[in-house]
């Protein structure tokens, strides 16, 4: 399946649409939500619509950990069932959708003068629940490995950043990790207009009504009526500026980006219990490109949303102050090469703290007669999307076939038997599967080398968003189709190298 998203396309989608065309569904909304909903709604044999207001993962979906979980910390709520969603969804990724953007990641925690003994035992017993889940759920040991334990001698050995003193062992455990959740949804948006859906970034929902949506085209501010049988509300955090029957508590989550190299070469997990707390924990998350991500704060927001939220100082000494609870060279705030935040788009649930609010999600069919699917997470996109398609059929009565997301392999999923054959380096064979071979053929030779000493992103992948991924903008090609911005410096050395390529896409 191959799919080229391009700004000749949007605009031929757009000006069909204000010819007057009608679809089945609008969805608006392109995260990893209303991506999924697209690709689910279009595979179905629907004619789709689907719009964001800036870009292609412009919302909460860029900000996320990049995990796909096990359901671990649900269990630990008593969510037995979301638990179960979160291991079925997660087996599905890591095996069949896309197998290429996501990898199995081995999580050290360690026990230390900050966890009591019980402390110890009780995480122990959770992360062994978590492998019933994992067999339930149909994930093999080659796939994800079980828990372990380890003594203090091989914990040190796998972390060396990890202080020795007061050390007593730690359990192993296994997760997945997504090389990049803004390439999951890319991926996504390309998956549903291989099936034909028009993938419309840059079009904000101005207002919602039962049978379509006013539409303003941001590049011309040129608006249109899409006339559509049933309309998606798939915009997160922002939700609720749409419909006033969704309630939200949008709630702050900060990583930190730190240099792998800083942390002893860190390529283990790291989880980090908060001294004080029980189920909650600091994750240092090491990627593939020599950074490492830590995070994360769950801290309540009041008031407007922000288009992109700030990190705030206290959140990054709130991490800096846990992950040094048990490293042996303490990091300074120097050491923080970046830093962002997201904001989990949480179902309102009484005044419960945000961190204990129930990550489930919910499809609201409202008096209004909009769907709004939200809540969840990033894991469990696909699950959403099936129940917000499957709630539109019925109560718009659309002649629809069954949902067949799980069977559909996103662009360059292939097993990982297959992947480790493609002959492309396996950076690239990370981010782009099969297709990492097409994404060197068509660069130049100039553009197939890393952009800098410390930034392993090459032009060639600047290229291909261009010409294929609906990349418009030197921010898009950086913030969203590679993740050069999230280190400033590294932004800023990649600036020439991607107006560079904007410049030879446009010449064609
Ligand atoms: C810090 C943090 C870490 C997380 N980590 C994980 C994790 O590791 N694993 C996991 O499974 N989940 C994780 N999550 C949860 C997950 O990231 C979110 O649940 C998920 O990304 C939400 O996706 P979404 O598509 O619903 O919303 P969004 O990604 O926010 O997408 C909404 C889109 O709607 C668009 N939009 C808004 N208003 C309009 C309008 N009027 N017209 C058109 N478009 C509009 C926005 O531009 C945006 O692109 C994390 C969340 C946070 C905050």
């Amino acid at each position: 399946m191959k799919a080229s998203l391009t700004g000749t396309r949007r605009d031929r989608d757009l000006d069909e649409l204000g010819a007057g065309t009608a679809v089945d569904v609008l969805v608006v909304g392109l995260g990893v939500t209303g991506a999924g909903v697209a690709l689910d709604a279009a595979s179905r044999g629907l004619s789709v619509v689907a719009v964001d207001a800036h870009d292609l993962a412009y919302g909460t979906s860029r900000w996320s950990s990049k995990l796909v979980h096990g359901g671990l910390r649900y269990l630990a709520h008593g969510e037995v069932g979301v638990a179960y969603e979160s291991a079925a969804e997660r087996h599905l990724l890591l095996t069949r959708t896309a197998p290429h953007l996501t990898r199995p990641l081995p999580m050290l925690l360690p026990s230390t003068d900050f966890t009591t003994g019980w402390q110890d035992r009780a995480a122990a017993a959770g992360l062994r629940a978590g492998d019933l889940l994992r067999t339930c759920a149909g994930t093999s040991r080659r796939t994800l490995p079980g828990t372990r334990r380890l003594g203090a001698a091989e914990a040190g050995a796998m972390v060396p950043a990890l202080r020795r003193s007061g050390l007593r062992g730690a359990q192993l455990s296994w997760d997945g990790q997504l090389c990049d959740d803004a390439r999951l949804v890319v991926g996504l948006a390309r998956a549903a207009a291989a099936h034909s859906a028009r993938i419309l970034p840059r079009c904000r929902a101005v207002d919602l009504h039962r049978d379509g949506a006013t539409i303003e085209d941001t590049r011309t501010g040129g608006r249109l009526h899409v006339s559509a049988r049933a309309v998606v509300n798939a915009t997160g955090v922002w939700a609720s500026d749409l419909t006033p029957h969704v309630r939200l508590r949008p709630s702050r989550g900060t990583h930190i980006v730190l240099s792998a190299a800083r942390l002893g070469g860190l390529w283990t997990g790291l989880t980090v219990p908060v001294p004080g707390e029980f189920t909650r924990y600091v994750f240092a998350l090491p990627q593939t490109d020599g950074l490492v991500y830590a995070g994360l704060t769950d801290e309540a927001v009041e008031g407007p949303v922000p288009d992109v939220p700030e990190p705030t100082e206290a959140d990054i000494a709130f991490l800096l102050d846990v992950l040094n609870s048990v490293l042996d060279a303490p990091l300074r705030r120097s050491d923080v090469l970046g830093a962002y935040a997201g904001l989990r788009p949480l179902l309102a649930d009484g005044d419960s703290r945000t961190a204990d609010i129930s990550r489930r999600h919910a499809v609201i069919d409202d008096p209004d007669g909009i769907i709004s699917v939200v809540g969840g997470k990033l894991t469990t996109y696909r699950r959403m999307a099936q129940d917000a398609v499957d709630t539109a059929v019925r109560a718009r009565r659309l002649a629809a076939g069954p949902c067949r997301t799980r069977r559909l392999p996103l662009p360059g999923a292939a097993s990982r038997a297959r992947l480790a054959r493609v002959p492309a380096p396996r950076r690239l064979v990370q981010r782009y599967g099969t297709e990492a071979v097409d994404v060197l053929a068509q660069a130049p030779a100039d553009l197939r080398r890393p952009i800098g000493p410390d930034i392993p992103v090459t032009g060639a992948e600047l290229l291909w968003a261009a010409r294929h991924e609906l990349a418009l903008t030197v921010d898009d090609l950086l913030d969203r189709r590679t993740r050069v911005g999230l280190v400033a410096a590294h932004r800023e050395a990649a600036l020439p190298v991607a107006r560079e390529v904007l410049a030879l896409a446009a010449r064609g």
